[in-house]
C-alpha cells in the first residue's frame, strides 16, 4: 500500500479474534512508519506478526495531550501515523478523541478505518427492535451515581448500550432491574468473538439469578443494552391489532410498528409480544 500525502489513521483492531482485523487496517499499520497505542507493549506483538517495521509512540489516557502534540510533529515531518487502542476502536470508551482533534486544529487529515467495535458488534446479535440506540460506554463504578446516571435514562425510548467490568456486572445489572423495572429485555453480550461468546436475551427481572446460575457467565467482557422506554401502556387494544396484523401475515417488525401506531401502545413491547406469539 502507498500512502498519499500524511495522515493520521483511526485504525480498529479485533476484540479477541485476530482474524477480524481488516485487509486495510493491515495495510496500514504495515505501511505507516509510526503507530501510537494505547498500550505499547499490547500492540508491538500484533505489528510483529503482521511483519510491520513501524515504530511505537505511546498514546495512553495520561499522557493524550504530549501524544497529540508529537503526533501532529511527526505529521508537520511528512510521516504518517496509525492510532491503535488495545482493542476494537480507538475513541470509543478509549483514548483517541484528543489525539484526533489535536491532529484536525493543526490542519491535519484523519482518515477513520470502520472495524471491530463491541457495542456495534453486540446490537449486531441483539435482536432488539428499537430502530434506534443511544451508546453510553462504561457508567459511573459507585453505586450511588450509577443509579442516578440510570434514573436520568429512565425515560429513553432508545435501545441502551453499555460497557461493563466483570467485576460490576452483577451490581450494574441489580441496578438496570430497580431503576428500569423488570419488564424491559437485557441483552447480555460477552466475551464476544471470543471462545465462550455468548449473547443472552432475557427480562431485567430475570437477570440476576440467570448471571448467578454460572460463576462463568460473570466472567470475561461485557457488553450490557436494554431496550428502550415502553412508549405507552397497553390496555389490551395494542395486543388485539397486534395479534390481526400477524394473523393478515406482516411480518413481526411491521406488525408491532403498525399496531403501535394505531393503538399508542409501546412498540418495543408488542415487537417482544410478537416474537413470542410467532414462536
Ligand atoms: N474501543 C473498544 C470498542 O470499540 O468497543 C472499547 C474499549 S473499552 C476500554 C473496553 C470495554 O469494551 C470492555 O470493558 C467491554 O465492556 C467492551 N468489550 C471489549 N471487548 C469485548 C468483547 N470481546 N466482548 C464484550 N465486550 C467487550
Amino acid at each position: 500500500m502507498t500512502l498519499e500525502s500524511p495522515a493520521l489513521y483511526v485504525v480498529p483492531t479485533p476484540l479477541g479474534n485476530l482474524a477480524d482485523l481488516t485487509r486495510r487496517a493491515e495495510e496500514v499499520l504495515r505501511a505507516v512508519p509510526w503507530v501510537a497505542a494505547e498500550d505499547t507493549r499490547h500492540s508491538g506483538p500484533l505489528l510483529k506478526q503482521l511483519g510491520s517495521s513501524a515504530r511505537l509512540l505511546p498514546a495512553h489516557q495520561h499522557n493524550e495531550h504530549e501524544a497529540a502534540a508529537r503526533i501532529v510533529e511527526r505529521l508537520q515531518a511528512g510521516d504518517s501515523v496509525a492510532l491503535v487502542s488495545d482493542a476494537g476502536t480507538p475513541g470509543i470508551s478509549d483514548p483517541g478523541a484528543r489525539v484526533v482533534a489535536a491532529v484536525r486544529a493543526a490542519g491535519g487529515r484523519v482518515v477513520p478505518l470502520p472495524g471491530p467495535c463491541a457495542a456495534t458488534t453486540a446490537l449486531s446479535a441483539s435482536g432488539l427492535g428499537d430502530e434506534h440506540f443511544l451508546f453510553y460506554g462504561f457508567l459511573p463504578s459507585k453505586g450511588g451515581q450509577r443509579r442516578q446516571a440510570l434514573e436520568a435514562l429512565r425515560e429513553h425510548p432508545y435501545a441502551l448500550v453499555f460497557y461493563e467490568a466483570p467485576h460490576r456486572v452483577l451490581e450494574t445489572v441489580a441496578d438496570l432491574a430497580a431503576v428500569f423495572g423488570g419488564e424491559r429485555t437485557l441483552v447480555v453480550a460477552r466475551e464476544l468473538t471470543k471462545l465462550f461468546e455468548t449473547v443472552h436475551s432475557l427480562p431485567l427481572a430475570e437477570a440476576g439469578a440467570w448471571l448467578q446460575a454460572d460463576a462463568n457467565r460473570q466472567r470475561g467482557e461485557f457488553v450490557l443494552i436494554v431496550s428502550g422506554a415502553p412508549e405507552g401502556v397497553d390496555d389490551g387494544e395494542g395486543e388485539r391489532v397486534l395479534k390481526l396484523l400477524l394473523d393478515d401475515g406482516l411480518p413481526v417488525k411491521q406488525a408491532a410498528k403498525l399496531a403501535a401506531a394505531i393503538t399508542g401502545a409501546a412498540k418495543n413491547a408488542l415487537y417482544q409480544r410478537a416474537l413470542a406469539l410467532k414462536s
